[in-house]
């Protein structure tokens, strides 16, 4: 009898950081001969069906399973934890029954899985189904993780109390020249080792070590440092990214009809495309594009300070201001008329751009960010230096790289008033070390393009995780 044919399933956690690069990987896989589901909540399928560019390849197929939550919550800004506690909750029986009766076209031989949702590779152990995790982090703040049990031995997590913010932390091998206890994830700053969410991300880490594989995407030479660390324990640890560039390239070279949307978030938002010609109209390098991602939520006097920062900093602006973006939801947050009338000339302000498209616009000279990964490396692809205002997670790791280790950007962690968003802006818009940042960050734009080039070794890590999903059928 002629062996299965490998029926991949993916499943991200539901938000967008995370359903936007497993997408790419999937429809890569897609285009590379599997058969591939992509599996996830309700709520994401309705909103990334609402994208016409999703329309289905021959052998791959959404299925949607419910979260748990009611139809009418908003399952993001301030309240998207309730949804990641809801899953866990809800959804290990639902993924169970569905991995047993998927048996159409074929069952699924091997499981793609977020590296933050353990239950699924806990019900692939169960049903003999291979688990691969995907992490949808960069690997630095990845391996930060991976150390939190060690950095709670050395006595290093909580923090004492009254410390140093700035004291550089010592139980992160290959960081103790540049990481300080504020560069740490966010979910360090606890007051008990014991805090829940501390413990369930680290363990979740942990475990990584138990799966077939683990996928990260970056290019290799981006975090050469951080990725031989993984590998002493994570020996099978595949770099794809960027994934936006891999799916690009496959899509010309295979002429797909049914291709990736061009967009980096299909229809997460409704995109307001008013910005391009305001963009068109603008100097090479003059703008500040400003986006702080799908999750992070400001409060009204954080709004204004930025606001301002951007007003005096001598610079035009094009800022994404989400529906949800901010913590009142009630029209009080809104902008004072004479602030906004101000500064009506420098700025444009949109509720949803298409960030890949933005940053590789001539007009954009910096970025200014919350730090997410997928910014990050969009950033990075595009070779736009960076404002890093981090807000929580992995993004306090990702920003202390980009300003001390990559030197494509500043960092104002833990401020946030108007006089530090100015200079910070101008710092990486004008003078010596602006040209210094940006010569950086167009070198390291060069070297993940190498990266994704034919023979380069997303490439080939691609090959060899389709080789592996392949034997594994
Ligand atoms: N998260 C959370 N509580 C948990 C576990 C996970 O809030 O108990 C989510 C949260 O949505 C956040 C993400 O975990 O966005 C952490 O993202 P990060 O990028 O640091 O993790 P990774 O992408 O490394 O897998
Ligand atoms: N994004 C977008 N349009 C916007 C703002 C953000 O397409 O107006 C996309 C961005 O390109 C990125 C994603 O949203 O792919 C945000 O992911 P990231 O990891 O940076 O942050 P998160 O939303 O997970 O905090």
């Amino acid at each position: 009898m002629a062996a299965a044919p490998p029926h991949v399933l993916l499943l991200p956690l539901p938000l967008l950081g995370h359903v936007s690069p497993m997408l790419k990987l999937a429809k890569v896989l897609s285009l590379r001969g599997l058969l591939v589901t992509f599996l996830t909540t309700e709520h994401v399928h309705r909103r990334l069906s609402a994208d016409e560019g999703l329309n289905c390849r021959p052998g791959f197929s959404f299925r949607s399973i419910p979260d748990g939550l009611p139809a009418d919550h908003p399952r993001s800004g301030g309240q998207f934890t309730e949804l990641v506690k809801s899953l866990g909750a809800q959804i290990y029986e639902k993924y169970r029954d569905l991995l047993v009766s998927l048996r159409e076209p074929w069952p699924v031989t091997c499981t793609i899985v977020d590296g933050l949702l353990p239950f699924a590779a806990e019900v692939g152990e169960e049903l003999e189904i291979p688990v691969i995790v995907f992490r949808t982090s960069g690997p630095c703040s990845f391996w930060t993780y991976f150390c939190i049990p060690r950095l709670i031995e050395a006595g290093e997590i909580p923090f004492p109390v009254g410390c140093d913010m700035d004291e550089l932390v010592r139980s992160v091998p290959g960081m103790e020249g540049f990481l300080r206890r504020r560069d740490l994830p966010s979910i360090c700053r606890v007051k008990e080792s014991s805090d829940p969410i501390l413990q369930a991300i680290a363990s979740a880490t942990q475990r990584t070590t138990h799966y077939r594989g683990l996928i990260f995407n970056t290019g290799e030479t981006l975090d050469a440092a951080e990725l031989a660390h993984i590998r002493s324990t994570c020996p099978v640890t595949y770099t794809v990214g960027p994934l936006d560039t891999i799916l690009c390239a496959l899509d010309r070279s295979t002429g797909s009809a049914a291709g990736p949307p061009s967009s980096s978030s299909p229809g997460w938002w409704r995109e307001d495309r008013t910005c391009m010609p305001w963009l068109d109209a603008q100097s090479p390098k003059s703008v500040v594009y400003v986006s702080f991602g799908s999750l992070t939520v400001l409060s009204r006097p954080q709004l204004l300070e930025f606001w301002h920062g951007l007003a005096n900093c001598g610079h035009r602006f094009l800022w994404v201001i989400r529906p949800d973006l901010l913590e009142e939801m009630d029209g009080a947050g809104d902008i004072p008329v004479e602030l906004a009338e101000a500064t009506k000339e420098k700025g444009c302000l949109v509720e949803w751009v298409d960030q890949r498209e933005v940053l590789g616009h001539p007009a954009v000279g910096a970025f200014l960010t919350h730090s997410g990964w997928n910014s990050t490396i969009e950033a990075i692809s595009a070779g736009v230096p960076m404002i890093c205002w981090p807000f929580f997670f992995d993004q306090m790791v990702n920003s202390r790289f980009i300003s001390e280790v990559w030197r494509i950007g500043v960092d104002m962690k833990d401020t946030c008033d108007r006089a530090t968003v100015g200079r910070m802006v101008n710092e990486v818009m004008e003078g010596e070390r602006a040209d210094e940042m940006r010569r950086n960050v167009v070198g390291l734009s060069e070297m993940v393009r190498e990266c994704v080039d034919e023979g380069g070794s997303s490439r080939i890590h691609l090959d060899q995780l389709i080789d592996d999903i392949r034997a594994l059928s």
